[in-house]
């Protein structure tokens, strides 16, 4: 018999988990997060939120408490040879902003906390069955064996993760060819090795200055055979030593790890009752620093949707849109941090592609679509009925539109003129608690007079002025969109 029972299971709390947990929480959702390991970690993978990040975080109105966190900086390195010019972008944030992962987590926690889920540490996910109901998962706890009884069950719990093996996901790609070790250091004498690249006789060493330490970062061309086994301050040492050609003394250790340019992506984001977020469902190389970034993308995308549908307002074809739309920026993920690896392993054969690419990343005219496509800032989804608008799909644009600082909220949002038919209002009266109706100034929906505005702020439909015949047309148009994102209306009150 199971233990308990919870609407959804999340599985792993890095970055993609807790995301996930604070959507559910916000809709009230009861929401359970296993973390196998007790306690955070003692070192620190990514170290930034990028532009696509803190959009999606300010319609929470989040942005703020990330931003506090901070330096930001308007360009990030690219390709090796070239800064990418993210003040070129058009988002709210054209910058990058300086935080450790774990600090991400930690603030991710806490608000999931705040808004009521139940993070349950030092518990693994061994396995679930899934029947016509619901799941029931199996968890290792420091108490001993647990069962978990769950509508839901999202896998948030990395690359290697549990339950894409467990349900059966294949996870098509490339294999890792080339293998990179990574050393949060101090050097004996910090003055040896400059920050930024050093080249050496056998290869070059990348230095990042952190706090208190320094992160190395060099090629590993003849790794174990056994890629697992853990990288040792000798082995690191021996590594470090044989590109720079000399001795650089390593006085202290802090995290040593090897990591490979391995593509992968699942070939389903949802199987029945299970859903794969993050690093479960695409792995990709380190290059551009986005992996965090895309984990709180797919969470924001799912969370709102996994919500009405584990509440029993919109029906599961929701969740399809979500395999949909976050399966297809995986792959562009994939193709984007690929081609980054490759044009930083290729050396001098590569050289000029290298040169072309950043300065198409700095120039009038081209910088804004390399770092937008670059950081996720226009990934652009399939919206409903489609006519051509440029808002279609996108975040929605501009300062003022939206009431401030909490934007969607958590929520959907329809934007109408005054010049809108009543019948549009009217319509969005039956989603009550689903939508809200926003009066914007006449003028700003340029070539339109309303906007359906998802709870991830993209722009799920633009009315289209002058289709169909008048009030009816216009409300029935806004009623379909409606129903295709957010459930059928909510039932009249009985007379009498
Ligand atoms: C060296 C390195 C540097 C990086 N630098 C950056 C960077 O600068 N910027 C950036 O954006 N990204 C960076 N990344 C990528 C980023 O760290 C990952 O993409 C990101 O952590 C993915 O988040 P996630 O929540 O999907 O998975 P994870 O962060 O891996 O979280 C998964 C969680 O699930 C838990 N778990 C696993 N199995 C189970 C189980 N069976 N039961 C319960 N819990 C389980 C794990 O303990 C973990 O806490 C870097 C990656 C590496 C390796």
């Amino acid at each position: 018999m199971p233990d308990t029972h919870t609407d959804v299971l999340v599985a792993g709390a890095g970055p993609a988990g807790l995301t996930l947990a604070c959507e559910l929480g916000l809709a009230g959702v009861r929401t359970t997060v296993l973390e196998r390991d007790p306690a955070p970690p003692g070192f620190c993978r990514g170290f930034n939120l990028n532009a696509r990040s803190l959009d999606l975080l300010e319609h929470r109105g989040l942005a703020d408490r990330f931003l506090a966190e901070g330096p930001t900086l308007p360009a990030t390195a690219f390709v090796g040879t070239a800064a990418l010019d993210l003040a070129a972008m058009r988002t709210r944030h054209p910058y990058v902003l300086g935080i450790a992962q774990t600090r991400v987590e930690e603030l991710l926690a806490e608000r999931a906390e705040e808004l009521g889920v139940r993070i349950l540490r030092g518990h693994r996910l061994t396995g679930f069955r899934e029947d016509g109901e619901g799941i029931t998962a199996d968890v290792t706890a420091p108490d001993g064996p647990l069962r978990l009884r769950c509508d839901w069950l999202a896998g948030c719990d990395g690359g290697r993760s549990t339950v894409r093996k467990a349900a059966g996901i294949a996870f098509p790609g490339t294999p890792a060819r080339r293998f990179t070790l990574l050393g949060d250091v101090v050097p004996a004498d910090p003055a040896a090795l400059p920050f930024g690249p050093t080249a050496g006789p056998g290869g070059s060493v990348f230095a990042i200055p952190r706090p208190g330490y320094v992160r190395l970062v060099t090629a590993e061309p003849d790794p174990p055979e056994d890629r697992d086994e853990p990288v040792t301050p000798d082995r690191f040492q021996e590594v470090l030593d044989r590109a720079l050609g000399r001795r650089v003394e390593i006085a202290e250790v802090r995290w040593l790890t090897r990591f490979g340019d391995a593509a992968r992506l699942a070939e389903r984001l949802r199987a029945g009752r299970v859903l794969l977020v993050g690093d479960a469902a695409h792995i990709h190389p380190p290059a551009g620093a986005v992996g965090v970034n895309a984990a709180i993308d797919d969470a924001m995308n799912l969370g709102w949707k996994l919500a009405l549908v584990a509440r029993g307002l919109a029906p599961e074809r929701l969740l399809e849109s979500y395999h949909r739309e976050r399966h297809a920026a995986g792959a562009r993920l994939l193709r984007d941090t690929r081609a980054q690896a490759l044009l930083a392993a290729e050396g001098e054969r590569l050289a000029p592609v290298r040169d072309l690419l950043g300065e198409l990343a700095t120039a009038e005219g081209t910088a804004g679509h390399v770092a937008e496509t670059i950081t996720g800032v226009n990934t652009r989804y399939p919206a409903h009925d489609e006519h051509g608008h440029p808002w279609e799909g996108r975040m929605i644009p501009g300062d003022g539109l939206l009431p401030a600082p909490a934007r969607t909220g958590g929520g959907a949002l329809l934007l109408d003129e005054a010049a809108a038919p009543a019948a549009v209002r009217e319509a969005a009266a039956s989603w009550n608690g689903r939508v809200t109706v926003t009066a914007v100034p006449s003028g700003r929906l340029p070539g339109t007079y309303a906007v359906l505005v998802r709870p991830d702020g993209h722009v799920g439909w633009v009315a289209r002025p002058g289709a169909g015949a008048g009030a009816e047309a216009a409300g029935g148009a806004v009623r379909s969109a409606l129903e295709w994102w957010f459930g059928p209306p909510a039932p009249l009150p009985v007379a009498g």
